[in-house]
């Protein structure tokens, strides 16, 4: 039995796909699938984008461009963040495009420059010369999701530094510019965490017209009943002070079920139910509103509780959450709806350094 699955739903991605397209257009859109997808699988992410009209896939490293180009020959792919002169050969021969920000521009592959115009990290402060390799300017906001001004003034910046160059690609928005800030759309956005349907305002992404894509189950492994004073989990952090079913979930924070996600609800027979105590390694409780039995469905993320709301329980963001899942040879994922050519699932994810999401050869679905 599998401790938990992971479900990817291409076809919600797909859709999320349209929706952003079409929000976009004319602007292109080019689907960001770095780490990993955001954990939900690159490949078959990257694929199903494509399908649904995306034209350009956009990661953070050549290593993870190339573990997509060795899958998919043809799509344009581009690698957003810094390269060195020794990644220049490789990018070429995958027929890679590469991000330059501060220093000498490559010769013989296609360049986009970057141009920082607010967000203080990578890219040049000042356009110079743009050779004729050089395919797009882009720049990236800091702010699209928290403060709509800080970032009008940076696109402001980045039209007058860009204006004498109207006829190369000009791109700016992520997900959340795409959504609220309509003038940042230019020749092309680059949208990750709404590809995935997640809303990047840490809100129910249903608002924005997006439908998540990943779920994540798992079962009642084991029921017992504590009398007060009896406690559940390291450290004795919860004690009952009644009467008290307590389920034990096979999930913990090697899974990416982050520790500190005690008093998030989780669903169990479509129920809300609190996880209670010490999250630990491989397991964390909830409390049941009675007796059920061993088996019973956990639901940790889809319909009813999405990653948003175990984000604001952690005070991070719901990327964190969706990157952190984590490699368990016994934790499945698996494709539904819709079906890659290869046959729909996942059995291998590109790595980024040492790949965090792996499927093991069990991962032919079925439920845990
Ligand atoms: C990650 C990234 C994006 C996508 O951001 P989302 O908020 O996930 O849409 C866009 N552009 C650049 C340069 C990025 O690094």
């Amino acid at each position: 039995m599998a401790r938990s699955e992971v479900t990817i739903d291409l076809a919600a991605l797909r859709a999320n796909v349209r929706r952003l397209s079409t929000l976009a257009a004319p602007a292109e859109l080019w689907a960001v699938v770095k780490a990993d997808g955001y954990g939900h699988g690159a490949v078959d992410c990257g694929r199903a984008a494509l399908d649904a009209g995306a034209t350009t896939l956009c990661v953070a490293t050549v290593g993870e461009a190339l573990e997509l180009r060795a899958q998919l020959p043809e799509p344009r792919l581009l690698v957003l963040g810094p390269t060195g002169a020794a990644d220049v050969a490789t990018a070429r021969e995958a027929r890679l495009e590469l991000t330059v920000g501060d220093g000498e521009v490559p010769v013989d592959v296609p360049v986009h420059l970057k141009l920082d115009t607010g967000m203080g990290r990578w890219g040049t402060r000042v356009l110079g010369e743009v050779p004729a390799n050089v395919v797009g300017l882009m720049t990236h906001f800091a702010t699209s999701d928290t403060d709509l001004d800080f970032a009008r003034g940076q696109l402001t910046r980045f039209l007058e530094a860009t204006e004498a160059h109207a006829g190369l690609t000009r791109h700016t928005a992520n997900s959340a510019a795409t959504l609220r800030l309509p003038e940042a759309r230019l020749d092309a956005v680059r949208c990750g965490i709404a590809l995935y349907g997640i809303s990047p305002f840490g809100t129910d992404a249903a608002d924005d017209g997006l439908t998540p894509v990943l779920g994540w189950r798992s079962e009642l492994a084991s029921v017992r009943n504590l009398a007060p004073g009896q406690s559940t989990g390291y450290g004795r952090r919860f004690v009952a002070t009644e009467e008290t079913w307590i389920g034990t979930v096979p999930v913990g924070y090697a899974d990416g079920f982050r520790r500190g996600l005690t008093g998030t609800r989780v669903l169990v027979a479509g129920e809300a139910c609190e996880v209670v105590g010490t999250v630990s390694m491989d397991a964390f409780a909830v409390r049941l509103p009675g007796k059920l039995p061993v088996g019973t469905e956990v639901t940790l993320v889809g319909a009813g509780v999405p990653l948003e709301a175990h984000a604001r329980v952690l005070g991070t963001i719901a990327y964190e959450l969706a990157t952190g899942l984590r490699a368990n040879p016994a934790r499945t994922r698996r494709l539904v709806q819709g079906l890659s050519p290869e046959g729909g699932l996942s059995r291998s994810s590109p790595a980024r350094g040492a790949s965090n999401v792996r499927t093991g050869p069990d991962s032919v679905g079925g439920s845990p």
